[in-house]
């Protein structure tokens, strides 16, 4: 649904909310970010940290009144974030994945 196009134009909003690592504080690269899951107007993004190799799994969506976007540090490879979530939210449900960023419980499944 979603072309090429219009990933890049999504990242580089998406870009403007988390615009620099939270470890070491280095500007992100858009093109390093890949999106693990899709759904609507959500959107789970893997981006990892050039200089200091950690990385944000973040959930960014949109509404009428903007785009938001919720973050956890992790040091999971985008691989590895993938197959955790299988293991804990129904495969497309990036929804669920949301709630589970906000209450906290997805950080402890990566751990
Ligand atoms: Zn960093």
């Amino acid at each position: 649904m979603a072309s090429f196009e219009l990933d890049r134009s999504f990242l580089n909003d998406a870009f403007r909310l988390m615009a620099s690592c939270p470890l070491c504080h280095t500007k992100y690269q858009p093109q390093l970010a890949k999106i693990i899951a899709e759904k609507d107007d959500a959107y789970l993004l893997h981006v990892p940290c050039a200089k200091c190799h950690s990385a944000v799994v973040a959930m960014i969506f949109t509404n009428a009144f903007g785009m938001s976007s919720v973050g956890v540090l992790t040091d999971l490879t985008s691989d590895e974030v993938m197959s955790a979530q299988r293991r804990f939210v129904e495969s497309d449900d990036v929804l669920a994945l949301y709630q589970a960023m906000k209450d906290g419980s997805l950080s402890r499944h990566l751990v």
